[in-house]
């Protein structure tokens, strides 16, 4: 209703700010920053304001579609798509096998709690194997995770309110934000002589225009600047060698390989000044606290692995670890990394397999093969395949060879036109919503969103289709789910122990929980929740896993945790801690942290041969495919006209090189890599290094004209990239180091 504001939150990075929203109908008429919200306190940044143009517009899917013989799509009812898709599954299932069923997806920045309903689904199917966006962003971060601190799970997060220096690596907090408020911690930082902003970043970012110390090094070359960076470390004795001796093992070994580094020589490689090299050393390490943001700029590059393993060591080695200011392990409400090390690999490549994710790049690979064990069908929820993963043209390919594809989502995706069916889901403004990025220390928060208005006529929220698929496969018949019906009338306390009882008498229902809870619990639960059912037995698992920090937060058991979650629409403090919890979090037996992955450091030794300037002189440019700007969000925003400034997703590129080309801005460049060409309009700008350039994230979606048919916005930028450019360990992409050429177009 106009005049009356409601509380949601911010769909487009994994911050999720509070907002308050004034609805009109079904528009989204008002959009402002929620003081009440724990994390944000008010805070966005300028994307937010147009979220109607995700709510409404003609990408929009209103009935379940179903592909015909002739390609094209039929509109069917719910009733006929559910039986249908059940069946096509089981189908799959009986003849190959459950595991030959891939799941890909599971949410975007803002919609997790439907993903955690597939595991219902993928229970029934048998379904084993499965991948998202993490696979080619963070995975490579959690092994490295994983071995220092004992379980990929041990997720660090920075305190970049309290550090005296804060480190961006690879990253632009000022478009990619990353942690609460950032650009008030960012200006904050900038205007304190006391402290320091050091951004290390090949382009002259927006964060970089405010930093005190930025090392603008070549592409491609982060494993030299932060080795020569380590060595100095060592070679001046910067260390913290009291943290040093009393928190961690393999120190030995580790300042013996760093020793080695030659450090003039690599500064020289990464094209630094090694005295500014050094000066950045000698600030971090003198620093009372540090706080280090690694992302996607060196994830998504050569050495990615390896490069998280040396930004990691930069924390650890000057003992900014466990203490106001530094880098702490923090809570985690839903499991979003998966926990303990894992040797399982995939079915037909063996890529090793982290957190329980499939490297996204090697999805192709799985498929388009006569292996015996490669995948035959997959169920996509909530992701764009076809769209945000390298090698657009190859996993099209890898679509169409499977036996059968089906995809929930709001609109007809680039990955949807692969589909044998199409269910269409509610927006996240229609239906209960949450997500699983509570990634925040001290104090961590958790949000659950009601829903703004009913869900648009003809979807259904992602909790209810798996409940429909898992009752049309058959997999809740004979179950007795009476006990829990009881119990759930008469409350949550009554409802804990006959769930504990009723999973003793049925241990094989394990993975059909979250449908069974929303059938019983959900049932029972105010204003509509059934989709909050699961919520509530993750509060159950947060506060058996964390009771101190749950009970410092105020709550003195799940039970409770949940009722305040259903009762505060704004978001609560589910965790706190004290600094020293961070140590209480380290999973290796002995309490210490390994500082030695021998792997890596082999990686660290055979760098030396490699020469960062040699390009092939066919494709002499580095693209960076996917840069985060004002103008870009995630594929959430399909229509176009959200975009203000830069509407078709510049080529942005040096004077130096638009002079030798013979290029002006705003004309056409057409760029080349091994894979693809493409052409865009050209933006000349001096905060890029010459010899590389770079494409905007999001763009390349259709969106259907007033006609319908589709119409392309923009360069997709994974229709340059190549599945096979990735880490030897992680299988993470290099979209940040893209051979290309770049030419004029007549
Ligand atoms: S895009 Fe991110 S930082 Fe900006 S308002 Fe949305 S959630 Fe907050």
């Amino acid at each position: 209703m106009a005049g009356e504001w409601h509380s949601t939150a911010c769909i487009l990075c994994s911050i999720n700010c509070g907002l308050e929203v004034e609805v009109e109908g079904r528009r989204l008429t008002r959009i402002r920053g929620d003081k009440q919200h724990p994390g944000s306190q008010g805070y966005t940044c300028e994307k937010p304001s147009r979220l109607d143009h995700y709510q409404n517009g003609r990408h929009r899917l209103t009935s379940p579609l179903r592909r015909r013989a002739d390609g094209r799509y039929e509109e069917i009812d719910w009733d006929t798509a559910i039986r249908e898709v059940a069946e096509r599954l089981v189908a799959v299932r009986d003849a190959h096998g459950g595991e030959k069923i891939l799941y890909y997806g599971g949410g975007g920045q803002g919609n997790h709690l439907g993903g955690g309903y597939s595991m219902a689904t993928r229970g029934a199917l048998g379904s084993v194997f499965t991948s998202n966006a993490l696979a080619q962003e963070k995975t490579g971060e959690f092994w490295v995770d994983g071995q220092l601190f004992g379980k990929p799970s041990c997720h660090t997060t920075g305190d970049y309110h309290d550090a005296e220096v804060a480190v961006f690596l690879g990253k632009n907090p000022w478009h990619s934000h990353g942690f609460p408020r950032a650009r008030k911690v960012l200006r904050e930082i900038a205007k304190d002589p006391e402290r320091a902003l050091v951004v290390i970043d090949p382009r002259r970012t927006e964060t970089a225009e405010l930093a005190d110390i930025h090392l603008q090094l070549r592409p491609g070359t982060d494993v030299f600047c932060l080795s020569a960076l380590l060595a100095v470390l060592v070679e001046e004795d910067l260390l913290d060698s009291a943290f040093v001796a009393e928190r961690t093992s393999g120190a030995e070994t580790l300042l013996a390989a760093l020793a080695e580094v030659p450090i003039a020589d690599y500064c020289a490689r990464a094209g630094l000044a090694e005295e500014q090299v050094r000066e950045t050393a000698r600030r971090i390490a003198r620093a009372e606290s540090c706080s280090i943001f690694e992302d996607l700029g060196i994830q998504q590059a050569p050495h990615s692995t390896l490069n998280s393993y040396l930004e990691k060591l930069v924390y650890l080695l000057t003992g900014n670890f466990g203490k106001r200011g530094a880098m702490n392990l923090h809570t985690a409400f839903g499991k979003l990394i998966g926990g303990g090390r894992s040797d399982r690999r995939s079915p037909v490549r063996g890529e090793k397999i982290i957190t329980g994710l499939i490297p996204c790049n090697a999805i192709p690979d799985e498929i388009l093969t006569d292996h015996a064990d490669r995948f035959r069908a997959a169920l996509v929820e909530s992701a764009n395949p076809c769209h945000s993963l390298a090698d657009s043209q190859r996993m099209r390919q890898a679509f169409e060879a499977l036996e059968f594809v089906v995809v929930i989502d709001v609109a007809m995706t680039e990955t949807a036109r692969q589909a044998d069916y199409v269910l269409p889901a509610a927006s996240q403004f229609e239906k209960w919503e949450s997500t699983f990025f509570t990634l925040e220390f001290p104090e961590n928060y958790y949000h659950l969103r009601s829903p703004l208005m009913d869900p648009l006529p003809g979807t259904l929220p992602e909790p209810e289709i798996h409940r429909r698929l898992v009752r049309a496969m058959g997999a809740l018949d004979g179950l007795d789910l009476a006990p829990l019906h009881e119990a759930a009338a008469q409350g949550l306390d009554a409802f804990a122990p006959a769930f504990l009882a009723w999973m003793g008498a049925n241990p094989a229902a394990g993975r059909l929980v979250p449908v069974v809870l929303y059938e019983t619990l959900g049932a029972t639960l105010p204003d509509g929740a059934a989709a909050a059912a699961a919520v509530w037995g993750l509060a159950q698992s947060c506060a058996l896993t964390y009771p101190e920090s749950v009970r410092r937060a105020g709550y003195e058991s799940g039970n409770a945790l949940f009722e305040a979650i259903l009762r505060e629409r704004s978001g609560i403090v589910f965790s706190v801690d004290p600094y020293e919890e961070t140590w209480k979090r380290l999973e290796h037996p002995d309490g210490r942290i390994d500082l030695v992955i021998p792997e890596l450091l082999e990686e660290l030794a055979a760098a030396r041969g490699e020469d960062p300037q040699q390009r092939d002189p066919a494709f002499p440019f580095v693209l960076a495919a996917g840069e985060r700007r004002t103008s870009t969000a995630n594929t959430i925003y399909r229509d176009p006209t959200w975009r203000k400034k830069d509407a078709s997703g510049a080529l942005r590129m040096n004077p130096e090189d638009a002079a030798r080309l013979g290029i002006e801005a705003g004309a056409l460049a057409r760029v080349t890599t091994k894979r693809s060409s493409v052409e865009a309009v050209v933006e000349i700008t001096d905060t890029l290094l010459p010899g590389h350039v770079s494409l905007p994230n999001g763009l390349g979606l259709d969106y259907p004209d007033e006609s319908g048919s589709p119409v392309v916005h923009g360069v997709p930028a994974n229709e340059l990239t190549a599945s096979e450019d990735r880490d030897w360990l992680a299988g993470t992409p290099w979209h940040k180091h893209v051979a290309a050429r770049v030419e004029a177009v007549a």
